[in-house]
Parts: structure tokens; sequence; C-alpha cells
């Protein structure tokens, strides 16, 4: 059991230690293109930008990075894999793409609660039938776990919050008894996709290429996407090696999807492909089917189910009218067990300049009160789990939004949870985020 945030910071060592020059501190911004429509690099935002959008006396222009061929890696719901999708119809064709947010927690724990190694998964509790959710706490050496709680982007209730739903998940007595006495270090959240062989679009486009996450390769049943990032950054860099010492430059790497269709990766998905198509029918449903694709049809000599379900509508449209739904009450943060979002946010070690454009857009002004709060009871007051959102009303009365975008710690859930497609991710300034240590 590993830090995933530290096996990258050991692989940017090992990379640098082989002549890879590693830049941190900047955000890929835009992805430049050539007269004829290749991908030819990236360009790095500006500095010292103002709120207003002027440049301040900090201002420094982006750089523009180029190369023969530009991989894209930058995980779910990418803002460059993004516009790459759309700009070259990557997912014509392709069943929408399916989310989950994923919580996550660091703790410190009794030395006596200490079994390093350990391994423990659930399912449903506390999630309600119709929505999707289970849970995971992995057990690291020097008396530290890290627990967290996943659930499905297609819920429809708006008055869901993923945040407290993790916060009530930690007081089941089977997760409670390894975290009572010990103390949280570290919190973060993020979205993930949800695995569906039949969601991934097209890899490759003249100049660039999608891997892991950015393109959505994941696997929900076993829980990991770790393992399909780096082998699909693998085939990826072989398939440009080999252009490379072809002589190659700026054209579509063909070897590397063909080298994906024959990976031992594919397969794994394939087997899996339905998984989480399952339990958007229901928990139940979804239990029983994968004891049958993951332990009855193996056991049968069939590794990959003889079915395929197809994803019907993306996360976004599953929201229903708050008024039709049940308001949930959650418990009230203990602050030993359960917490509330401010102090989470603070442990996320999340920094950005104050004095910068808001780094989330939006495509209408007045959507978020018309439709999201009227319509929805506003959703991203409780699906943003670092409370970026919120509803206030003005001296007159009026409702508006509030965006503390100074909280964001980059999830990209607004971007793909909010009803209508009005808020629009974009990197802030230079390298400012949350800062993932220990995590
Ligand atoms: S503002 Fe959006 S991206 Fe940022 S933390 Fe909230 S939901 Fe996530």
């Amino acid at each position: 059991m590993i830090s995933l945030g530290r096996v990258v910071k050991w692989l940017a060592q090992h990379a640098q230690s082989l002549g890879v020059e590693v830049y941190s501190g900047f955000a890929a911004t835009e992805v430049l293109y050539d007269e004829q429509d290749r991908v030819i690099g990236i360009a790095t935002g500006d500095m010292g930008v103002a709120r207003d959008g002027r440049p301040t006396s900090a201002f420094a222009p982006g750089v523009e990075l180029c190369g023969k061929y530009t991989v894209f890696a930058e995980g779910a719901r990418g803002h460059l894999g993004r516009e790459l999708i759309q700009h070259f119809s990557l997912a014509e064709g392709r069943d929408p793409v399916s989310f989950s947010i994923g919580l996550k927690e660091v703790w410190e724990v009794d030395p006596s609660h200490a079994k390093p190694g350990l391994v423990v998964h659930t399912a449903g509790w506390p999630m309600q039938d119709d929505a999707f959710g289970g849970g995971f706490l992995y057990q690291m050496e020097d008396n530290r776990l890290s627990v967290g709680f996943v659930i499905g982007l297609d819920y429809g209730n708006p008055w869901l919050s993923p945040f407290e739903e993790f916060q009530r998940w930690k007081t089941h007595p089977a997760i409670r008894a390894h975290l009572e006495g010990g103390r949280r270090i570290a919190y973060g959240a993020r979205a993930i996709n949800n695995g569906l062989p039949g969601s991934l679009p097209k890899t490759v486009v003249p100049g660039g290429a999608l891997v892991g996450c950015d393109a959505g390769y994941l696997n929900a049943a076993r829980i990991k996407g770790s393992h399909a990032a780096i082998k699909t950054g693998m085939l990826a860099a072989e398939a440009a090696h080999q252009a490379l010492a072809e002589g190659r430059s700026h054209d579509v790497l063909a070897a590397y999807p063909a080298a994906f269709e024959n990976s031992w990766l594919a397969k794994e998905l394939q087997a899996s492909r339905n998984f989480k198509l399952w339990f958007k029918r229901g928990n139940a449903i979804g239990t029983v089917m994968t004891c049958v694709e993951q332990w009855l049809l193996p056991g049968l000599g069939i590794r990959t189910p003889p079915w395929t379900l197809r994803n019907p509508h993306p996360d976004h449209l599953s929201l229903r009218r708050a008024d039709a739904c049940e308001p949930i009450a959650y418990p009230k943060p203990d602050g030993r067990l359960s917490f509330d979002r401010p102090s989470s946010v603070y442990q996320s070690g999340v920094h950005h300049e104050d004095n910068q454009p808001v780094h989330l857009k939006m495509h209408k002004d007045g959507v978020p009160v018309e439709v999201n709060q009227r319509v929805f009871a506003g959703p991203e007051s409780r699906y943003c789990p670092a409370g970026v959102y919120e509803f206030l009303k003005d001296e007159a009365g009026e409702s508006r939004r509030q965006i503390n975008a100074q909280n964001c710690i980059h999830c990209k859930t607004c971007d793909i949870k909010d009803p209508t497609q009005n808020i629009v991710w974009t990197a802030p300034q230079g390298g400012d985020g949350p800062g993932y240590d220990s995590m």
C-alpha cells in the first residue's frame, strides 16, 4: 500500500535521471495546432493577470512547448483532452462517458490499529438504492491509512451531497474501528471515469494522443486505473518512439490504438465492461450481476460476458427536479470522525493566488439562479466537495450564486454534473491548486 502522489514523485526523479525535463508549476492551457490542423504542442497560461483580466506588474506571458508528438495525460475530464475530443469528433458513435466522484482522506492512526497491507472494500451503505456508492480503506506503513468513498455522478436526487455521504460512511462500525483515536492529515477529491469501453473515444489525432483517464481507461470493477494509465502511456510512448526512429512527425500514431486492442488491458476492460452499467439498474441487480460476470462465468471458463450493456445518457441528464425528490438530512460533523467542508479544504493544501481571473467560467450568467437554484435547488452547493458554490441573497432579496474559486480542489465534478453544462473548468494561474503531498 503506497501513496500514489509519492509514486509519481519517485517516477519523476527516475525520468529526470534518464534525461527527461519535468516542468512543474505551469498548467497547459491551450492546444497548439498548425495550419494543417495537426497538434504541434501546448501553451502554458499567462502569469500575473489580475482578477479583472488586466496584466499586473508581475505579468509574464505563457510559453509554447512544441514537439513532434504531444501526449495528453491530464486525468479524467482533462480540459485539453475534452477540447481534442470535440475538435476532432473523437467520440462520434460512442456511448456518453460516465463518471464518479471519489473523495479521500489520509489518516494517522493509533499504532494499535495499524495493520499495514489491509484492504477493505465496501459497496452500498449509506447510499440509497438509486445511487451507486462504495468505499475503500487501505492501510499503509507508518501508521497511515487512506479512506475514501466513490459515488456515481449519475445520481438523480439533487439533495444528495457526496461529501456528506463520505463523512457518514466513516461512522459505520467497520470503518470507525480503524479510525478511532487517529487524526486526519489530508483531504482531496477527484472525478473518476467509470471505465466503459463503449465510451472510449478515438485516442489518436494528427500529432497527438490521449492516454490514461484522459481517454477513459479504468477498471471500475477492480477499483483501479493507475495500471491502465501506465500501460496506455507505455503503448503511446512505444508508438511515438517507433515513429521518431522512422523520421516521422505530427502524423497519426495508429500503432498505439492497434497495440491497445491486442493488449491484456483491452481484454481486462472488456471483461468488466458492464460493471457500472448493472449498478445503474440498482444495487441488488448490480451485486448479483457482478457475481455472475466476475466469478460465475470466469469459473465456467467464460472470461468476457456474452452481453453488452450501453450507457444511455450523460450524467448531468440524470438529475431530477428538486421538488420531486426527498431532501436528505445529514448528521452534523463531530469533528473527530466526520468534518465540515471548510476544515477539509484546509487539509487539501489548496492555494490559489487571490488576484487572478476566476477559473470556473460560465457560458450564461442567468442560468445558476433560474435553472440550477429554482429547478434543482442549487445542486453544485452540495456536489462540490470544496464548498466553492454558495447561493446568497443580496440586499434587495435577490438570489445570486457566489463562486469561491480559491477553494477549488480541481475535481472537475461541476464541469461534468452541472445540469445545463453551463460551467467550464479552466486551468488557474501557474501551478495553483491542491497540494496533494501524501494522497
Ligand atoms: S469548483 Fe468544481 S472542480 Fe472545483 S472543487 Fe468544486 S466541483 Fe470540483
